[in-house]
This record gives structure tokens, sequence and C-alpha cells, in this order.
């Protein structure tokens, strides 16, 4: 620093030397006072000039253009333009990282709301505006609880006991949605708090119970009965009529568990292998001959069984389809009262657009399904009547067999049906599934 203040003066004291001299050669003491002062003047004006022109340029460094400057206004120029680059390059990176961290946040399919000291929302996250119905960008600065009107969130908030999560119901767009709520005290008073959207999750829990529950229910009713058998057989005198009448009921039941898991191996089979089934050519016309005897012989002369079959074969793995084809054919024999219909079809249909199908249907003069059953039946263990269907061998699970068996097929089940008229279950297969004769 020393130096180039010693630098400066003495550059001063050199520029006013010569006017001085000057001065003193022509007006003697006199002559050079005015002519140092005049020098001194000078330079005071040039430095005035060139700080005034670093000002306005330090004022606005980024929009005004670099002043053309001298001497040592040039070198705090050239610094302060440096230091300025440096800070600007910093910032950048800064910003950079945030924006980075920003987009981070807003790929999570979590909700993150920042929430400050007097509970007002700092920023949230595109699905945390999703969860609550929030403008990210309007509702900022809005107290948390004010706009997520909600009783139980309000509760959870003003209590402060963040260990447990918050499970909250909240009625969206789309129904109704169960939301995980959990909150993170941070910093000086703010909080983090974090949504994730349960539903889906609670939905299968309740449907893994159902369905755990309904196994049961479906196993222990013939298991009930085969042990009371066993402990009249072996506690009661029995008559030979008594006992083969009790061996033939316990046979029945037997067959029904018997039916029940090879159904519930088949779904867990369907359902559970996430690869497409290995392809062959299924010949479509022996293939609804066989269902066709199935349907005699089920229906033991009782129905009319019908048959028309006139499309190609399919592609697709024939144990599932035969599967799918065989309960939905049987299940038209017992839905159908005895002198009933029931007719097999499989078809090639064309559509107006060009793009046609093939439809392997089913249809009965049975009891027909009223509407409000019908978007249910392929759920597993849905009946219409739960009696009607025990009492024919039903397991309940046929309907589900047939929706994953298609599915894996790209194929789509259709259902038209009338109460006391009858019903047709069709199986409709893209066209691009039939194999054509060259
Ligand atoms: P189930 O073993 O009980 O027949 P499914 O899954 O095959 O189970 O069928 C579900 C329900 O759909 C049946 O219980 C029955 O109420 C109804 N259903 C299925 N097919 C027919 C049909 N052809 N006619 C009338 N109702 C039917």
């Amino acid at each position: 620093m020393l130096r180039v203040v010693a630098l400066r003066v003495g550059a001063l004291l050199l520029v006013m030397a010569l006017p001085a001299a000057l001065g003193g050669w022509f007006g003697g003491e006199l002559g050079a006072a005015l002519g140092a002062l005049a020098a001194l003047l000078a330079v005071l004006v040039r430095d005035s000039v060139q700080l005034a022109r670093l000002l306005r340029w330090l004022r606005w460094p980024s929009r005004e253009r670099l002043p053309a400057l001298h001497g040592v206004w040039a070198e705090v120029l050239y610094r302060s333009a440096r230091q300025l680059r440096l800070w600007e390059g910093r910032l950048q990176r800064e910003e950079d990282k945030l924006a980075r961290f920003i987009e981070a946040l807003q790929a999570s399919p979590n909700g993150v709301m920042m929430i400050d000291a007097s509970g007002q929302i700092d920023w949230c996250n595109a699905t945390a505006a999703s969860h609550f119905g929030l403008d990210p960008q309007r509702d900022l600065r809005q107290h948390a609880v004010h706009l997520i009107r909600n009783p139980e969130f309000f509760a959870y908030m003003a209590a402060r006991r963040f260990v447990e999560p918050l499970l909250m119901r909240r009625a969206g767009p789309a129904g109704t949605l169960l939301l995980n709520i959990q909150v993170m005290p941070y910093g000086d008073g703010q909080k983090l708090l974090l949504s994730r959207d349960v539903t889906q999750v609670e939905r299968t829990e309740a449907m893994r119970r159902d369905f755990v529950a309904n196994v049961s229910h479906e196993i222990k009713t013939p298991l009930t009965v085969i042990a009371g058998f066993i402990e009249s057989m072996r506690t009661l005198q029995l008559s030979d009529a008594e006992r083969e009448r009790m061996l033939v009921l316990m046979q029945e039941q037997s067959d029904r568990m018997r039916r029940l898991v090879e159904d519930l191996l088949t779904l867990a089979h369907l359902e559970g292998d996430p690869h497409q089934p290995a392809e062959e050519t299924v010949r479509m016309a022996p293939m609804v001959e066989r269902l066709a005897e199935e349907a005699r012989a089920l229906s033991h002369g009782r129905h009319t069984i019908e048959v028309v079959a006139d499309a190609g074969d399919l592609r697709g793995a024939s144990a599932e389809l035969t599967s799918a084809f065989s309960n939905l054919v049987s299940n038209a024999v017992r839905y159908t009262p005895d002198g009933g219909r029931v007719r097999i079809a499989w078809r090639v249909s064309s559509a107006d657009d060009g793009h046609g199908w093939a439809e392997f249907s089913v249809s009965d003069s049975g009891i027909g399904i009223a509407p409000e059953h019908i978007p249910r039946l392929t759920e597993r263990f849905y009946r219409v009547d739960r009696g009607r269907s025990r009492e024919s061998g039903g397991t309940g699970l046929g309907l589900a067999i047939v929706k994953h068996a298609l599915l894996r097929h790209q194929a789509e089940l259709r259902v038209v049906s009338h109460p006391g008229q009858g019903s047709t279950f069709s199986a409709r297969f893209p066209a691009a599934r039939l194999v054509t004769a060259d």
C-alpha cells in the first residue's frame, strides 16, 4: 500500500514540477506557485472525471459498457471487473445448483412443501400442489392450515407431535385420496412437509385382506362339513346307506375344495406371471367341438347346445384360452335352467373402420344378470347369487380367470345380459391374432 501511495505522490510531484519550473522562470516565486497549482488542478479534474466514469459503471456494471480509463483508474477498473466476473460466475453456479435441486424435488413422486416459522408456505412442488389442491404460484406465502382445510391436518399441525405420520383423506377431482403426511421441523421453526399418495397401496391392501378372508371362508365351509361327517361316522351307529350318503356328500365337499385350489393356482399363475404366454396356433374348430362336448357332459341333456365356428385358428396360449373359454361355457350351462339353450360361436367380424376382430362368444337363454352387477363380475369371489353359484359347483373365480387370460391376449371381455332372458359373454381378439390359411 505504501508503495502505491509513494508512487502516486511521486508522480503528482513530477507532474507539478514542470509547470512550477516554467512559472518560476517567467514569474518568479508566484509564477512557480501558480504553475504548480494549475498542474494540481488539472490532475484533480482528470482524476474526478475518471472517478465519475468508474462510479457510473459500478452502479450498473452488467448494463454499462466498460469506460475508457487511464493510469491507476484503469487498474482499479480492471480489478473490479475481474472480481465482478468471479462473483457472477460463482452466483451462476449456485443458481444452477439450486435449479437442479428444485428440478429434482419437482421430479419427486412425493409432495414436498417448505413451511416457514409463521406457518406460511415458502415453496411446494407440483406433486404437493396436486395432493392438496393448491396453486404452486398463487398460494405461496399463504398459511398452510388455511389452505389445506382439514380438521385432522389442523389438529396434527397444532399438536406439533410429528413423530407419527398423519393419514389424511382428501376429496380430489378423481375421487378420494388417502395421503400419508410427514412433517420434519428444521432450522429456526421451519418445517419440511412430505406427502405421499397411498390410495392405491391401501386399496391393494384392502383387496388382499378381502381375498384372504374370502379364501379362508370358502375353504372353511367344506372343511366344517367334512369334519362334521367324520365326527358322526366315528360316534354314531350308522346304517350302510347312511354311511354311503355321508361319503358322497364328503366327496362333493372335497371336490369343491379341489376346484377352488385349482382355480386359485390358475389365477395366481395368470396374475403373477408378467411374461407373455408362449404362443402357438390354437386350432379353433376342434377346440369349439371339445367345449361343446364339455357343455353336453355338464348339461346331461337338459339343454340344447348349438355350435357355430366359421373363423380360422387363433395365435395364443392354448391352456390359458381353454381355461377361459371353458369357464364361459360352464357358466352358461350352470346359469341356464333346464330346457334352455346354449350357443358357442367363433366368428370373425369386420368393423366400419376396417379394423376387424375375432370373437369367441357363449350365449345362453338363462337367468341373466341385472345391469348393476355386470361391472363387478370379474372381481374375485363376486357372485350375484352366492347360494346358486355354490350349488352349481362355482368357485367365484371363473370370470376373474377369464379376464386375466384374455388380458394376456390383448382381448376384451364383453357382457350383454338381460335378467330372465339370458346372457352373452364374448371374448374379442384383435384380428392380428387370427392365423390365416396362407
Ligand atoms: P361362479 O363360480 O360363481 O360362477 P364366476 O366368476 O364364473 O363365478 O361368475 C361370477 C358370477 O357371475 C356368478 O356367480 C354369477 O352370478 C354370474 N354369472 C356368470 N356367468 C353367468 C351367466 N352365463 N348367466 C348368469 N349369471 C352369470
